[in-house]
């Protein structure tokens, strides 16, 4: 599939508007966040809120027009419009990206999963009100990157209709803002049939104010201090029998079914993690960029590669990495602006841009020297704020296991 780079227009003008809410809104409060942790991005939030909730809105009334594709000719740009958001954001200050009010991880799995009339009912509450969040709770205490441990276990109650949840989930991305702070949702992964393994795996989405639903341990944490990471605790927590997303139907073939749900879900989800990284990695570049010119250090591009010196070597090498990526990622996006399958894709660009945050950010503390260890400038903040990039939404190391299943022909089985 032929893939454009060129990225229109309007959407390069929002980009400029979301630039200034990193320089004007985040970048301030970054230090004052970080040392805080728990605190809340109130100007940021409030900022956001506006803009997401109208556009919400017009993604709701399309939907109820005429269905979920919109009417113009030719492919989408949704899912680019969404990584530049996650790249220009996160360059601000990717902890308070996270804190964004909006469905998130929620929403990637209702609009992989859910039913037209699930996607308005879920999703209606985003666009009007006081701001709200969403997120999604698949990591337990025994299940990480093997998802088909999961324990929490759904049990239907033919004579009430709803579904009876329990188990505990651990380190869900904006869980207490969803569920405490606000009227969100949580996508919470549970098996039907544990015999099944992932073909028993199904989403629900819980609502705040659900019995039987308590946030547990809010993490501390060593870098996204800004972001909010809690434990949530099912204790027969009864949910309607239409919050399931998809069939209750259990298929014991792989690939298909719940676990499917879940893997349409990092679809969608892997290309803005990568660029959420990539963000964090501009941001430590361009500062160390802007330091070494302080100092006299230009970069002569151009330049024969024998005529540098090793400092400028280097950042040529972070530029070009971080470049890699971005393109990785805006053809993981496109694809799915085209409808095409990127499952390859989204984890190349995942497992790329993870690495490539945590080289970069670590290159620019070294090359900074004593000052870029030093908590007076946010360089250090951003190396520890990239690593989290090549953690969630699937670890480098299983990113690189689903590449090489899917370009070696192997199944989940066959390579582990
Ligand atoms: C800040 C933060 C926010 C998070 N937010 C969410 C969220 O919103 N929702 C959610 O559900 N989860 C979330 N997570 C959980 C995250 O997705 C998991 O941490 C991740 O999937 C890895 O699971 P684990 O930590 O249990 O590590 P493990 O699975 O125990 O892995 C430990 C190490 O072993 C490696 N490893 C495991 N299996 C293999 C293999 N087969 N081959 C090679 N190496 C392997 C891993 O790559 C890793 O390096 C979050 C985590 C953090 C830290």
């Amino acid at each position: 599939m032929a893939i454009s780079f060129e990225i229109p227009e309007r959407l390069l003008q929002e980009r400029e508007m979301l630039k200034s809410v990193a320089e004007g809104i985040m970048r301030p409060e970054s230090r004052y966040l970080d040392e805080h942790e728990h605190e809340r991005p109130h100007s940021f939030i409030k900022a956001m809120w506006y803009v997401l909730r109208d556009q919400q809105a017009k993604a709701l009334q399309r939907l109820t027009n005429g269905g979920d594709k919109p009417k113009r000719e030719g492919p989408g740009t949704t899912y680019v419009r969404m990584v530049l958001l996650a790249e220009q954001l996160s360059w601000g200050d990717v902890g308070q990206y996270l804190c964004m009010p909006s469905p998130l991880l929620a929403g990637s799995a209702i609009e992989a999963v859910g039913t037209t009339e699930q996607k308005l009912r879920f999703l209606k509450r985003f666009a009007e009100g006081e701001p709200k969040w969403g997120a999604m709770a698949m990591t337990e205490p025994g299940a990480g990157s093997d998802t088909s441990a999961i324990q929490t276990t759904a049990t239907f109650d033919p004579e009430t209709n709803e579904w009876i949840l329990n188990g505990e989930k651990i380190f869900c991305t904006n869980g207490k803002l969803a569920l405490e702070e606000s009227d969100g949702i949580v996508v919470v992964w549970a098996t039907v049939d544990r015999s099944a393994g992932r073909a028993g795996m199904k989403p629900f989405v819980v609502e705040a104010g659900t019995k039987g639903v308590k946030i547990g341990k809010v993490e501390i944490k060593h870098g996204i201090r800004a972001s909010d990471t809690a434990a949530i605790v099912l204790d027969n927590a009864r949910i309607p029998a239409d919050n399931l997303l998809g069939s209750a139907e259990v298929v014991q073939r792989e690939g298909t079914a719940g676990f499917k749900g879940a893997m349409a879900t990092f679809d969608a989800s892997r290309p803005m993690v990568a660029a959420s990284a990539i963000g964090v990695g501009r941001a430590a570049l361009e500062f160390l960029k802007e330091k070494l010119a302080e100092n006299g250090i230009e970069i002569p591009y151009g330049a024969p590669y024998h005529s540098l010196s090793a400092v400028q070597r280097d950042v040529l090498e972070m530029e070009a990495q971080l470049k890699a990526a971005w393109l990785l990622t805006l053809r993981a996006a496109s694809m799915l602006d085209h409808g095409a399958h990127n499952s390859l894709e989204a984890s190349m660009a995942k497992v790329k841009a993870g690495k490539v945050v945590t080289q970069v950010t670590q290159k620019a503390v070294e090359l900074l020297g004593t000052m870029g260890y030093s908590r007076e400038w946010l360089v250090e903040k951003w190396m520890r704020d990239g690593k989290i990039n090549d953690i969630y939404e699937g670890t480098g190391q299983i990113n690189l296991l689903i590449v090489a299943r899917r370009i070696l022909g192997y199944t989940s089985r066959e390579l582990q």
